[in-house]
């Protein structure tokens, strides 16, 4: 939430049009021969004042020698200091505004391009007036003026501030802009009574609407190119302005997601995102290269090529079954769970000849059943299946299916969405032909890239079968192969710095294994804590994965139990059975054993104090 608001002073809580300095300045450049118009004089504003003296200098004259500079300064300094106090008058709603922030809790902070001396008439006039900040600096206190940050900083250290976006600079020049932009924190340009504008309340006044609407409209602009996060008119439009950066950053904070993706990430890979990149810059097909050879290494060998495809898990089984099976060829389905089911559509769509086998969705795919039907049905020429069903956390034997499978020679393409990097999946050991999974899985990227890892000699026979144009797995593969790492159509380049990123910390992790072995020890953790509080998980033992756990809810309450575990800060997962009430909680992403231990606490407390 935000915690202080940080005002400038002149054309922004006092001295409505900052008309204060500009006389000074004038009369300043007047001393040494350069007669400068009001504009001229105001064009700095908002840097402190001997900056601003050398910033007008430049302009005119870049040969204005020092000694003339500092001569200036008296000049402007003494005229000031004469009238500084009878521009003391507060600007609209001053005084609303600052009770509306405190009742909230929040600190009044100010920077200035003030020197001590001058604050030192303004802030008791300013308190008489009624207008009194909590803290006040000025540039040669904080070391430095705008747009240095320091200030700002300044601030935040006396109010014990430490995340500058809890806090909000608000100021009537493109130099307050600057300097909270350099603090990092939250910015906001007021128009009525800005030294941008220039005019006084009667010259305001004696504008027409249209007149002033252009003078407003210029104001904009300006702070608009100095890259203000907001605009407003006057103090009036403040608050609800903090409201939306409060809904932004709550929006910002941290849940733990235990759900089977996306998943909780870790920081530095949603920083690899804060950057742009074009899609067919060198670069950037460089990173697209290594992330390619880096995802088949985890399963496969050069053999095998990864085509990465922008979407989400499902674009990616969909390329691979309509690609990898002919139309003309029969492929068989083993289903037990909803991703088994959504296989069956996609190969409906394409008007594939198939056959399924379905399991219930709480048993694993019995291999029997399977060698039996490849006995009886030699039209079958492909066996697809999902290794882990995320449905209910059922994990199939892969192993055993692909034997079987590969004994009567056929093509076997796998879902390995939600086992990809955590289970160990040996393609050429076992000799599978394709498998797909997602950047949002077990290698903790961000949605929105998916791949399929198949056979190269596979994906070279599917030139041209392809139904869909976009899901083309073979043109992809062209693209990222032959043409060096470039995506067809539009990358989502942010989300593959992102992988890049997530493939990194995964290998600092310690690859598979040690990812396995952390998964392995969440899931033991909240199963046994679980099952103390007495949900059971309903896959027996021997088939439940270490991906995500189905327990069997009883009589509790989901959607209680769920926000109450939501405002604790964990998001946990309805169930998908239809048979009975369960819930599901994920234990993959980056969340660890003593993760699953506060769960289980704020669970018990839950079923303590509240179910
Ligand atoms: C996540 C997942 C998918 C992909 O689903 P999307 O909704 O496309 O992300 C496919 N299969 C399994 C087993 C999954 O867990």
């Amino acid at each position: 939430m935000v915690k202080t608001v940080i005002f400038d002073w002149a054309g922004t809580t006092v001295d409505y049009g900052c008309m204060a300095p500009v006389k000074g300045f004038v009369d300043g450049f007047a001393s040494i021969g350069y007669h400068i118009t009001d504009s001229t004089a105001r064009a700095p504003m908002g840097l402190a004042k001997l900056d601003h003296v050398r910033a007008i200098a430049k302009v005119l004259d870049a040969d204005i020698s020092e000694d003339n500079i500092q001569s200036v300064y008296r000049v402007f300094e003494s005229k000031l200091m004469e009238t500084i106090e009878i521009y003391c008058d507060l600007n609209d709603y001053v005084i609303e505004t600052m009770a509306a922030l405190r009742s909230r809790g929040i600190k009044i902070g100010s920077t200035t391009g003030y020197t001590a001396p001058m604050m030192k008439k303004v802030l008791p006039v300013a308190k008489e007036k009624g207008y009194s900040p909590d803290f006040c600096i000025t540039p040669e206190e904080a070391g430095k003026g705008r747009p240095y940050p320091y200030m700002i900083w300044r601030n935040l250290m006396e109010f014990g501030i430490s995340a500058p976006r809890e806090a909000v600079k608000v100021g009537d020049t493109a130099a307050d802009i600057a300097e909270g932009k350099k603090a990092d924190c939250w910015t906001v340009g007021i128009i009525m009574g800005s030294s941008e504008l220039g005019l006084t309340r009667d010259e305001v006044s004696a504008l027409s609407e249209k007149e002033l609407d252009d003078n407003r409209k210029r104001v904009i602009k300006a702070f608009y190119k100095a890259g203000a996060d907001y605009i407003i008119n006057d103090l009036s439009e403040l608050l609800p302005i903090i409201d939306d950066i409060d809904r932004k950053l709550k929006q910002n904070s941290e849940h733990i997601l235990l759900t089977p993706g996306p998943l909780s990430t870790k920081y530095s890979v949603k920083n690899a995102m804060l950057t742009d990149h074009c899609t067919w810059d060198d670069e950037y097909k460089s990173i697209t290269k290594s992330v390619l050879n880096d995802i088949t290494a985890i399963s496969a060998n050069s053999d095998y090529a990864t085509v990465l495809f922008q979407g989400s898990g499902s674009y990616s089984v969909e390329a691979m079954i309509n690609c990898l099976c002919p139309v003309d060829e029969k492929t068989l389905f083993l289903v037990n769970g909803a991703y088994g089911r959504r296989m069956l559509t996609i190969a409906r769509n394409s008007k594939k000849e198939f056959g399924d086998l379905t399991f219930d969705d709480t048993q694993p795919i019995d291999v029997t059943l399977l060698e039996n039907k490849l006995i009886n049905d030699d039209k079958i020429k492909t066996v697809v299946f999902v290794h882990c069903e995320t449905t209910t956390g059922v994990i199939n034997p892969l192993e055993k299916i692909v034997k079987v499978a590969k004994k009567y020679n056929k093509r076997v393409l796998v879902d390995t969405m939600s086992s990809f990097a955590a289970y160990e999946i040996d393609m050429p050991g076992l000799d599978i032909d394709a498998i797909a999974s997602s950047a949002n899985k077990c290698l903790e990227g961000l949605p929105g890239l998916s791949f399929v890892i198949a056979k190269k000699k596979l994906i070279e026979e599917s030139k041209d079968r392809s139904l869909s144009h976009s899901l083309d797995l073979y043109d992809q593969y062209l693209g990222l192969y032959k043409d060096g790492g470039k995506f067809r159509f539009t990358s989502p380049t942010n989300i593959l710095l992102a992988l890049r990123q997530a493939i990194d910390e995964y290998k600092k992790e310690g690859g598979q294994k040690a990812r396995f072995a952390r998964y392995k020890e969440n899931h033991d953790i909240i199963v046994k804590g679980l099952s103390l509080l007495g949900f059971k998980p309903i896959i027996a033992a021997e088939f439940q994965s270490d991906i995500i756990t189905t327990f069997d809810l009883g009589t509790v309450d989901f959607s209680r139990m769920y926000a109450y575990l939501k405002s604790k800060g964990y998001i946990i997962y309805p169930g998908k059975l239809t048979s009975l009430p369960t819930f599901r909680v994920g234990n993959i992403g980056n969340i660890y054993p003593s993760d699953m231990k506060a769960l289980t606490d704020v669970i018990r407390e839950y079923l303590l104090f509240f179910a």
